[in-house]
Formats: structure tokens, sequence, C-alpha cells
């Protein structure tokens, strides 16, 4: 699928639903009060070193309402300007395929049923918490609404798992997408740039690996690190190097470039509550990101795919 624009040399996820459903959609972040397989012992304890108090998922909903009060707390903001909008329920916050067949179910099912604008279903979780029931759970889901998965994987590289505690192999990510996509469903994986020990060439191998997995989507994140985690402490006792923004920039003008380009790209950068920000400062704006990415990308008349290789 090619939605490359003048403005936009690259896929991005909003001309991919306009394109789809014909309308904009929004995506609209609910928490289901999960865990993570990473922070009860199951996988690891104490999570991935950059994860927040709130399971990543800083924007998500109070997991003290009900899904319906959270819903429409956030479609009454966007109702206000796109009164035609359709929705996507987001499950953002931990791992959201972590709990019983008959909770998830449960969960999705008031989740498709809470407004009739909305179309589809986006879940967010980790390669571990996926089984046969639960693939077999999304494929019925699959059949009938709009899906997608959205996976962790932040890196392919060994030493960087470790660094970050991720608390699973690449080979149990790899088998994960193999049953989704044998399901025909939707994936969009989530990788991060930045880590200090990764050169610009190990992040570059990373989107390299995905683009020979059939993936439908790609997140990337910069890396923040925040207040109240293991990264933001370790930050603060001995700092690292983060990159600049003009390296962010060139790194991910490069992976923009090597990407397939079928896949759609749903993330440029990242967002951190800038209350819990420590660095890197310039991340605060994140247009102006957004803004030097596409202009880097035209100065030089380049797009999505333009050095991609087939494998
Ligand atoms: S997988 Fe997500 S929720 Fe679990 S520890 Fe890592 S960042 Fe946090």
């Amino acid at each position: 699928m090619n939605l490359m624009t003048k403005e936009k040399p690259y896929n991005t996820l909003n001309a991919f639903y306009r394109n789809k459903f014909g309308k904009k959609v929004f995506k609209i972040a609910l928490n289901g009060n999960f865990t993570c397989p990473n922070k009860d012992g199951k996988s690891g304890y104490g999570g991935c070193i950059y994860c927040s108090e709130l399971g990543s998922g800083d924007f998500a909903g109070n997991k003290e309402s009900s899904l319906k009060d959270q819903f429409n707390q956030v479609k009454e903001l966007m109702h206000n300007k796109w009164d035609d909008g359709l929705y996507i329920a987001y499950f953002q916050a931990n791992t959201n395929t972590y709990d019983t067949v008959a909770r998830l179910r449960y969960l999705y099912e008031t989740a498709l049923s809470l407004d009739d604008k909305i179309i589809g279903l986006s879940i967010g979780t980790r390669c571990d918490a996926l089984n046969t029931e639960i693939y077999d759970l999304l494929s019925e889901l699959n059949k009938r609404t709009y899906l997608q998965i959205e996976l962790g994987l932040q890196s392919i590289h060994d030493k960087t798992s470790v660094f970050i505690n991720r608390g699973h192999s690449l080979a149990c990510f790899d088998r994960a997408v193999k049953e989704l996509r044998k399901r025909n469903i939707e994936v969009v994986v989530h990788i991060i740039n930045g880590f200090h020990i990764e050169t610009k060439q190990e992040m570059l191998e990373t989107v390299e690996h995905l683009n020979t997995l059939g993936i439908q989507g790609i997140k990337i994140h910069l890396l923040h690190v925040m207040k109240n985690t293991k990264l933001g402490n370790m930050y603060l006792k001995e700092p690292f190097k983060m990159l600049t923004l003009k390296e962010y920039v060139d790194i991910t003008v490069s992976q923009i470039e090597i990407l397939n380009p079928n896949i759609i790209i749903h993330r440029l950068t990242g967002d951190s509550p800038t209350d819990l920000l420590i660095v890197p400062e310039w991340s605060r704006k994140k247009f102006v990101i957004m803004n030097e990415i596409d202009k880097t990308l035209r100065s030089k008349n380049s797009y999505q795919g333009i050095n991609y290789i087939k494998k």
C-alpha cells in the first residue's frame, strides 16, 4: 500500500485510516487494569527499565473508572473537534492479553459495544502473553471487527534486551508475529531508538529484521528517560549519552528509507508526560522533530523504502 503524499514522503496512519474508513479515526486509549508478565515474575521482575508506574500507558484512561466512563471522557474532547470521526478502542497500558480468555473476551466485547462509532480494537501486548486460546479469540474477533495487535520489541539485539530487562527473546517475538500473521491479524511493532549501547547500524538492523516478518505497522519511539523509572534513576546517578535531535533525525530518516514501502508508520517519535521527563529536553518539541524528519527527507528527494531491499 502506497499512501505517500506530497506533504509526507511516507505512509502515515492518518492517510491509512482515511483511505480504509473514509473518515478521521481516533484511537482512544483505555485502561483495562492489566498487569505485565515482566513485572509479576512470570517472565521477569521489575519490568523494563524505562517502564513507568502506569505500565507505559501514561496517556491511557484511569483504571479505576469503567471502560464506558474512560471512553466518554475522551470522546467528548474529540467530538467537539471532529463530530463525524470514528474510534478504535485502544488497550494500551501494561500487557493487554495477560489474563484469562474469559476476562479478555469480556473486556474486548465491552469496548466494542461502548459506541456505534467504534470500528475496531487495538491491543498492546507482549509475545509471552499470547497462547493458542488467545490467538483463537483474537482470530475470532478479527473476523468481525477491525483488529490491530501492537507488539513491543524495541530492538532485535540481545545486549539491549538484557540491558532493558525485556524478559523475552527475539525468537519469542518472531513466533508471535508468525502466529498472528497466520491468522491474518494486523501487527504493529514498537521499536525504540536511542539506547546508548546501540549504534546507528544496530538500530537500522532492527528495521531490516522487521521488513522480513510481513508486519503492517511500526511505531518508532524516541527513548525518553523519565522520573520514577529504573532508567531515570540510572541516569541521575551516572548520566549516559543521549541522542541529539540531529542524530535522532538522521537515524529515523535512514530507517524510513530502508523500511518496506507497504508498512504504515504509526509514530515517528514518542510522548512522555512533561513533568516526568528528565532527558532529552528537545523531545518536548514533538512538532520540531516531525518537521525535521520531513524536511530532511524532502531536501534529498527521499521517501519511505527508497533503500528497501527485499530479502
Ligand atoms: S512490557 Fe510494557 S508494561 Fe511490561 S514492563 Fe515492559 S514496558 Fe512495562
